[in-house]
């Protein structure tokens, strides 16, 4: 009798990383890895659900630089990777804004995601004469802390912190700190941080945009739906 060999029929797929520059290939996951990624999603903790999509994006794909990938880039690995694993329809329930009824809604992922600034990976944030900052997009790190943040304004500050790559300094060039120092050493109020935020509008991001209408026709609320976060919803 002949051993069974070993069958592997997954075909590679490509995607381009617009921070990066680069192109990641990568094959479907498979039943068994997507077990953990299911128990992730159910437990809604976004530290697991990374945690669970990084050890099969490392285990679907070639080399991928974890440390310098961006929060973005890796929800457009994720979201790829369940679309080519398992199928472009995305099941969502989300509540009517107005009458609170649950809303069911079947959408095709790669359809509704959209890229804005696709070119523009960094900006320069001049606060006066001696302070400017170099605003990049957030790592994926970052990813790990949102789910600790409790209030809009920490939600900022963390954002801010974590999206400085370059501090300008009377006429120094500061690169090596973290976000923890940034928000230590840096007096980070409300105008500078208005400014930050100026700069980080300005460039590449993603969404994922919904139509959504309530069931009830005697409701009839309707609005575009922003998921930016939308790790969750990838089960
Ligand atoms: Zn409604």
């Amino acid at each position: 009798m002949k051993e069974l060999p070993v069958i592997n029929v997954l075909p590679v797929h490509e995607l381009y990383l617009p921070v990066q520059k680069k192109t990641f290939s990568f094959v479907p996951y498979t039943v068994e890895q997507e077990r953990n990624i299911l128990t992730a999603i159910d437990s809604k903790d976004t530290k697991a659900i990374v945690g669970n999509y990084m050890k099969v994006i490392s285990e679907c794909g070639n080399g991928i630089d974890f440390e310098n990938l961006t929060a973005m880039e890796f929800i457009l690995i994720a979201v790829n990777l369940r679309s080519k694993s398992k199928g472009e329809i995305l099941d969502i329930t989300t509540k009517c804004k107005k009458c609170e009824k649950p809303i069911e809604l079947s959408i095709n992922i790669e359809d509704h995601i959209i890229t804005e600034n696709e070119e523009i990976v960094s900006d320069i944030c001049t606060i006066d004469d001696d302070l400017a900052f170099e605003i990049v997009p957030v790592k994926m790190s970052f990813l790990y802390e949102v789910e600790a943040i409790e209030t809009q304004a920490d939600l900022l500050l963390e954002t801010a912190a974590h999206s400085i790559k370059k501090v300008f300094w009377n006429k120094e060039i500061y690169t090596d700190f973290t976000p923890e120092q940034i928000k230590e050493r840096i007096s980070l109020t409300h105008p500078i941080l208005k400014k930050i935020f100026e700069s980080s509008s300005k460039l590449i991001k993603m969404t994922l945009k919904i139509d959504v209408a309530c069931h009830d026709k005697e409701c009839g609320y309707t609005e575009d739906y922003i998921v930016r976060d939308f790790l969750k919803y990838l089960s």
